[in-house]
């Protein structure tokens, strides 16, 4: 199959989140299982140097929009048998930005759906499937629908859409996007574009796509309901035939504590002898007291509401009058900048945090903590719970999206379980959780150590998901004979 993704972000050439992860991760993989696989993603400035030279120049061609014409410009680099695109526009994507708060969004954004249009015919490849991915690439899948799909080369392409985070959706005015992409008044309906007096992309991504996706099958329940649906539940219930939730995975190799050279030893289920080699690295290198048999609890991931750090400010005194360590590394809302901060502070040598992208830190965060704690108020999957138990560190979540579906609980009676987990959005409820865990990992060491090797041995690789991937995309095959 012949198959273009359309993303914001991919690894490694620029990454905001786990959006960024699942792109540069899973395209090698359906490449290597035989299909020809071309990513396209914006050329941002942010983008490393050693990636910018290697780019070679494909094409260039004008992007209307509205009344203006765009330069656009089409680089290219091969890797691991696939074949990445940027798209060049030094006005759009020359910012010291990824993302910007409102202002053009929707016109940058909207350039790059209409540019990854555009740019099929002259790089001279037709997919069979466009594989566009959150409300940045929305637009792909409307605008084929409604203004390509008359010809004859558009004709027969199908489109999956997958839902990273429904709560960016890209909501701009309708007159501003009706401009620059010349949508007319009639496609401004409930039914179509129109989204509560709003244009919205991933809405319109919603309606025009042929198959939904979204990275848990949880996830993919939950936001049927009103409480997930960030007001597009009702939508997704009446296309629940075509929503389906894959499971995302992680980069085995990458997150391999027995080879990983960012970490201070490594280990495996066989020794685990470098793990404590590494919670001591972590332990000296953040000024912690140096104390092998404290607990220390990791957090790594983007400081917002989503992540539940609302639960850990309400109970961080209740958390720390218990002998733990804390370290948090994360960039985000000022709130928890200044939660952390002033912990830090109040509990010295016990608590450390860190307000960088730092990768290295990361794995011997991963590497060198006993617990990873993520309480979050939804996950669509979350990537580091798994990476967690990759390197035997136990995760402590909340029962929801693909923290439900990775982390099963420890149940006493009948032995199972590889995590901790609770499940009402309530601070007490993961205090008690984490005070569970404590409990086991200072009195039961052979308990804790079987949940290690379970996480450490679990199939977290994408393999399987990239097969479901290929099953769904057959299917669009199927219905359309
Ligand atoms: P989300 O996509 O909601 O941000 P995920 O758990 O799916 O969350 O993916 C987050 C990814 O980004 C993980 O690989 C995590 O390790 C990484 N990450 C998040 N914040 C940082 C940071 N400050 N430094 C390094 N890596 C980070």
């Amino acid at each position: 199959m012949k198959i273009l993704f359309v993303a914001s972000e991919s690894v490694p050439f620029v990454k905001t989140g786990g959006l960024a992860d699942v792109v540069g991760a899973l395209a090698p993989v359906l490449a290597k299982e035989g299909h020809d696989v071309r990513v396209i993603i914006p050329q941002f400035s942010t983008i490393p140097q050693e990636y910018m030279q290697k780019m070679s120049h494909v094409c260039d061609f004008e992007v209307q929009l509205g009344w203006r014409r765009q330069y656009c410009g089409i680089e290219m680099i091969e890797k691991d048998g696939v074949k990445w695109y940027f798209m060049d526009n030094k006005y759009y994507f020359g910012r010291p930005y990824i993302y910007g708060m409102g202002g053009d969004e929707y016109e940058r954004f909207g350039f790059f759906c209409r540019g990854a249009l555009n740019m099929l015919p002259l790089v001279d490849f037709q997919p069979d499937i466009i594989h566009a991915h959150d409300w940045q690439s929305g637009m792909v899948p409307a605008l084929l629908k409604i203004q390509y799909a008359h010809l004859p080369f558009y004709a027969n392409i199908k489109t999956v859409f997958t839902i990273h985070n429904l709560q960016y959706q890209g909501i701009f005015g309708i007159r501003e996007v009706q401009d620059i992409l010349g949508l007319g008044d009639s496609l401004w309906t409930d039914d179509k574009l129109e989204c509560f007096g709003c244009a919205n992309f991933m809405k319109a991504a919603l309606v025009y796509t042929d198959l939904i996706t979204t990275v848990s099958p949880s996830y993919a329940e939950e936001i049927q309901t009103a409480y997930y649906g960030e007001r597009l539940d009702g939508l997704l219930r009446a296309r629940h035939r075509e929503l389906k939730g894959v499971l995302n995975g992680i980069d085995m190799k990458e997150y391999d504590p027995s080879a990983d050279n960012k970490i201070k030893a490594n280990y495996s289920t066989d020794n685990m002898n470098g793990k404590a080699e590494c919670k001591r690295n972590l332990q000296e290198e953040l000024g912690l007291e140096i104390k092998p048999d404290v607990p220390v609890i990791g957090m790594v991931g983007r400081l917002s509401n989503q992540k539940g750090l609302d639960l850990v400010d309400y109970v961080i005194a209740d958390i720390m009058r218990h002998d733990v360590q804390l370290v948090v590394l994360g960039m985000g809302e000022g709130r928890y900048f200044n939660l952390f901060s002033w912990a830090e502070t109040e509990y010295k040598g016990r608590v450390a945090a860190r307000f960088t992208m730092d990768h290295t830190l990361a794995h011997k965060i991963y590497a060198g903590a006993d617990m990873f704690l993520m309480p979050s108020q939804f996950e669509p999957c979350g990537l580091s719970q798994m990476i967690a138990m990759r390197y035997g560190t136990i995760p402590i979540v909340r029962e929801t999206g693909g923290l439900r579906d990775t982390v099963l609980s420890y149940n006493d009676f009948n032995g199972e379980g590889n995590g901790f987990t609770f499940f009402n959005y309530n601070a007490h409820d993961m205090l008690h959780t984490i005070e569970r865990a404590c409990e086991y990992y200072k009195n039961y060491p052979e308990i804790w150590k079987k949940l290690q090797m379970r996480g450490m041995n679990g199939d977290f690789s994408w393999d399987h998901s990239a097969k479901e991937y290929i099953n769904l995309y057959q299917s669009l095959f199927v219905s359309r004979k």
